[in-house]
């Protein structure tokens, strides 16, 4: 009988072991989760081009500052077609009458 009190108390010891392990690996992940959520700063931010209305990340997208604001697209063409839109026509005019 003295094998069967042997496994017994090696059962107690491992899951006594067990259970250290557990408690512990409970309390390490958070610690360490913490620490390397931290420089995962670099946020994407979703930006919307005001000329298609599509939304791009912000890492992704072409910027351009027009009038004080900086405004966000999806591609050079839209940039050209916002800043087309916007293009104040007197510069042609003051152009014209200089030529
Ligand atoms: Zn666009």
């Amino acid at each position: 009988m003295l094998i069967i009190r042997l496994l017994a108390l090696l059962a107690v010891l491992w899951t006594g072991k067990q259970v250290v392990k557990q408690v512990s690996g409970m309390l390490h992940p958070e610690r360490e989760g913490r620490d390397s959520s931290a420089p995962e700063n670099v946020q994407d931010d979703m930006v919307k081009d005001p000329v298609c209305s599509t939304y791009i990340p912000k890492s992704l997208a072409r910027h351009k500052e027009f009038d004080g604001e900086m405004y966000y697209f999806c591609s050079d063409e839209c940039v050209t077609k916002f800043m087309e839109q916007h293009s104040t026509p007197s510069e042609a005019e003051e152009h014209h009458h200089v030529v």
